[in-house]
């Protein structure tokens, strides 16, 4: 048996912006490392690219593809004038995008071959994709409505063994918004998927 892939940073992490804990970016390393070569995984919200880059590194062990699916202007709470604003994102008219950050950081990093950059919305481009998917990675809206609408959208396209990984799953509303526990309530309750991995916000569930 080989060993399993080790994960390696080729960049500072911390440089790049965004919102994921160490442990949750090596828990979505090694779910991208038990994927089979042959099915794609769909990143949904990859910001600046931090989760790109942990789910990028392991399907670049395991020659795998990553579709990183953002439309690049931000979610609500990234707007102007909201809790999460960052102004040094900015495009040259002005508008807030994360597109030139993101393919900075997915250069630096050495995966622009394992990771295709997909500028749309999650469920538009539900709407042409084809195929089974390995593992989503639901990290976009955080209102009820767009985290449904990418659950909708992309849960049933998980083929059997695959993976459904939820960022921002909170308990309590004082921790946080209640659109991902929401989601991987309805996920659990559906009884298609079983959990295999809890780390701080990040929740993995198995397609059964
Ligand atoms: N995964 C990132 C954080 C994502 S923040 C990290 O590791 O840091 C949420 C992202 O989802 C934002 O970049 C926003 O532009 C994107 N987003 C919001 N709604 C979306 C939608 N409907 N489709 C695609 N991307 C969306
Ligand atoms: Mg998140």
């Amino acid at each position: 048996m080989s060993q399993p892939p080790t994960l390696s940073l080729p960049i500072d992490i911390d440089a790049v912006k965004g919102f994921l804990s160490h442990a949750e970016g090596e828990a979505l390393f090694r779910c991208a490392t038990e994927l089979d070569h042959a099915a794609a995984a769909v990143e949904i919200g990859s910001y600046c690219g931090k989760s790109t880059v942990y789910l990028g590194l392991g399907c670049q062990a395991t020659k795998s593809t990553l579709f990183a699916v953002d439309h690049h202007r931000g979610s609500e709470e990234h707007q102007p004038g909201e809790m999460f604003h960052d102004p040094e994102l900015l495009d040259d008219a002005g508008a807030f995008s994360t597109l030139a950050s993101f393919r900075r950081t997915l250069s630096a990093a050495g995966l622009d071959d394992t990771v295709i950059p997909v500028l749309c919305s999650s469920a538009q481009f539900a709407r042409v994709w084809q195929s089974p998917v390995g593992l989503v990675f639901i990290d976009g809206g955080h209102s009820l409505d767009a985290a449904l609408l990418d659950y909708r959208s992309w849960a049933g396209l998980i083929k059997a063994g695959g993976r459904l990984a939820i960022h921002d799953v909170y308990p309590g509303s004082e921790a946080g918004g209640q659109a991902p526990i929401t989601v991987y309530r309805l996920a659990r309750a559906s009884g298609l998927f079983r959990e295999i991995v809890s780390v701080d916000s990040l929740r993995i569930l198995e397609r059964l």
